[in-house]
């Protein structure tokens, strides 16, 4: 499998490209998007990893044009906070994205997710099953869609992901998210579950995997 890395700052894309290698993967590595654009001609690559911070024009316009006429699955790199880049790249159509700084080691496993997910090519693809929950990068993915969660909803479902099947109470609830903050009552945690459960219906229609019991509280039923 072949790597096109295009990332213009050499001391990231040395540990990306070490990180790739050392997973088996051949890897090229462009500094600049005309430079990329060239390579593309001479070599065809299975995936490409694009910084959209680029020096000449920039990972978006270069993914367009990587993808004239062909499939080419594509992760990209984005600042940290840059949340609006999050959200063109995925519009755009990338597989993936990744905020830096990230661990070489995480972007690799990506890189061969997107990859096996590619692979599958048009066949129906195995819907990735229930949660994958990305505990250092505080993400979460449901059926392998990333979740786009606030805080309070992010930890509401990592509680419960961490005790699958468990109930946990709204006490339970509030004192692992909001921990000491007072001025919150009871129907905070409501709240935050019926725009988490939109959230997740938002990705399956058919799913509603937080189960409330009376009286009690939540539990997660795990798929
Ligand atoms: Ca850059």
């Amino acid at each position: 499998m072949r790597i096109l890395l295009v990332e213009d700052e050499s001391a990231i894309a040395d540990t990306v490209l070490y990180a790739l290698r050392a997973e088996g993967f051949e890897a090229v590595h462009c500094l600049t998007g005309g430079e990329a654009l060239r390579e593309a001609q001479r070599t065809a690559f299975d995936l490409a990893v694009l910084d959209i911070g680029l020096p000449d024009i920039g990972g978006f316009a270069l993914c367009r044009e990587l993808r004239r006429g062909r499939d080419l699955p594509v992760i990209f790199l984005t600042a940290q906070n840059a949340e609006a880049d999050r959200i063109l790249g995925l519009e755009i159509g990338a597989d993936d994205y990744v905020t830096k700084p990230f661990s070489p080691r995480e972007l690799a496993t990506r890189v061969r997710v997107v990859l096996r997910r590619a692979g599958a090519g048009s066949a129906p693809a195995e819907p990735e099953a229930g949660f994958v929950h990305d505990t250092e990068g505080k993400r979460i993915r449901f059926r392998g869609q990333a979740l786009d969660l606030t805080r309070y909803e992010y930890g509401l479902l990592a509680a419960l992901l961490q005790r699958p099947g468990a109930v946990l109470s709204r006490a339970q609830l509030m004192d692992r998210v909001w921990g000491d903050a007072l001025d919150s009552g009871d129907r905070t945690v409501d709240t935050h579950i019926k725009t988490l459960r939109a959230k997740l219906r938002e990705v399956a229609a058919d799913s509603d995997p937080i189960r409330t019991h009376r009286g009690l509280g939540y539990s997660l039923e795990h798929d």
